[in-house]
């Protein structure tokens, strides 16, 4: 089975209020070359595991990995493909801050090996960007993403975002139409969340951020799928559009249930063990970027947490990660794993509603059922029962 490495770089200029993720803004201070080390000797505790194994994704996420030199990027994707067995297809990504990116900047990540970017428009809106707290305007998401084409990259995607305080539907329509203008082969186009340790969960929580009702969030999902599709891309993942052949290969592997590796402060893993008869084991780096370098400098794995999956809980991660996807779930594939089928007296009523579909060996959700994913992947999630 392939391998996917992730690279988590976790320094922004500035943290957005409405990001959960392992970010911390720290203006122009950020420890590039201590942290790059650190990356480079993690990956040393690993080399048993991945030594001479097929790779096929690296993806550098954030954070805001534009905000490292190419040097440094580079140092990383050399050590990677030395230890492993880059695939020819190798897709190496890339996220970038259009505030944070030129021309030459870029041209230089291509140079070091980085063959798909991916960038963090969120809006072509100024007045969704300046609710959303963000450093970049309208301007330098237009400028990146004119010098990406021009640095010679044909894969890349833009992040979009809709959901924001007093957001229409016509605002959103006005970002879609804008997005296709560049030429671009995918789009990530994400509802904004509330997550409760963030400004905005505090602003919420404090009845202080108004939102989108719910039924024109539903206009805006199906809308969203309609435009796109109407202008070529598969909505292959409940949030991404992709032309044929331009899926991101590195979030495939998330939820296809494959294995990658997770270096840097706060990242994930899911790796096999060398038991054949094992459900494989996932594990998470600490999260503080200081700790994690000081760990990692005194010659110590820098874990936060190991998990060892048993059966039900490797399947659970398979159900959850696979109906994401257009494609849905293999069930010959499951079953050869697992020794297990969906019951199809459990499903009935979900297929009869439309809300499912079963066809060729694929268990998948429907346009419809996407609308309600969350509850439908619980629902199926129930018709695996062991004997
Ligand atoms: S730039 Fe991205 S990672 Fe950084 S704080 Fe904003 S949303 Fe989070």
């Amino acid at each position: 089975m392939a391998l996917g490495v992730y690279v988590h770089i976790p320094y922004c200029v500035k943290k957005c209020p409405y990001c959960d993720f392992n970010s911390y803004g720290v203006g122009k201070r950020i420890p590039e070359e201590e942290y790059t080390e650190a990356v480079l000797k993690e990956l040393d505790f690993y080399r048993g595991s991945i030594e001479k194994r097929p790779l096929s994704s690296i993806f550098f996420g954030g954070g805001t990995p534009s905000l490292f030199s190419s040097e440094s990027i580079g140092k990383i994707i050399d050590k990677i493909e030395g230890i492993t067995f880059p695939l020819d297809s190798l897709e190496v990504s890339l996220e970038v801050n259009p505030k944070t990116a030129d021309l030459e900047k870029l041209k230089s990540f291509r140079e070091v090996g980085v063959n798909r970017i991916s960038v963090g428009v969120q809006s072509f809106s100024e007045r969704k960007l300046k609710i959303l707290g963000r450093i970049n305007l309208p301007d330098d998401s237009r400028r990146v993403l004119e010098e990406i084409s021009r640095a010679g990259f044909v894969n890349f995607n833009l992040d979009l975002m809709y959901g924001v305080s007093f957001e229409t539907l016509d605002e959103w329509r006005l970002d879609l139409e804008k997005a296709l203008e560049f030429n671009t082969n995918h789009i990530s186009a994400y509802c904004l969340t509330i997550e409760d340790d963030t400004e905005f969960g505090t602003l919420y929580s404090q009845n202080k951020l108004p939102l989108p009702d719910e039924d024109l969030l539903t206009d805006m999902i199906t809308f969203t799928s309609e435009f796109l599709e109407r202008a070529g891309y598969t909505q292959y993942e409940i949030s991404n559009f992709a032309k044929p052949g331009f899926e991101c290969r590195h979030n495939l592997l998330y939820w296809r249930g494959e294995n990658y590796l997770g270096l840097g402060a706060g990242a994930h893993s899911h790796l096999p063990l060398n038991d054949d008869l094992s459900w494989g084991m996932r594990f998470s780096n600490l999260k503080n970027p200081a700790l994690y370098m000081k760990t990692v400098k005194q010659g110590k794995k820098p874990l936060a947490f190991t998990e060892f999956l048993n059966k039900q809980e490797a399947l659970e991660d398979r159900v959850l990660m696979g109906l994401r996807l257009r494609e849905g779930i293999n069930i010959l594939n499951l079953e050869e794993r697992f020794g297990i089928r969906p019951s199809t007296n459990r499903l009935g009523i979900l297929i009869n509603d439309g809300f499912i579909n079963i066809s060729d060996d694929f268990l998948q959700l429907s346009k419809k059922g996407i609308l309600v994913s969350d509850e439908l992947i619980l629902k199926v999630l129930d018709s695996f029962a062991f004997e």
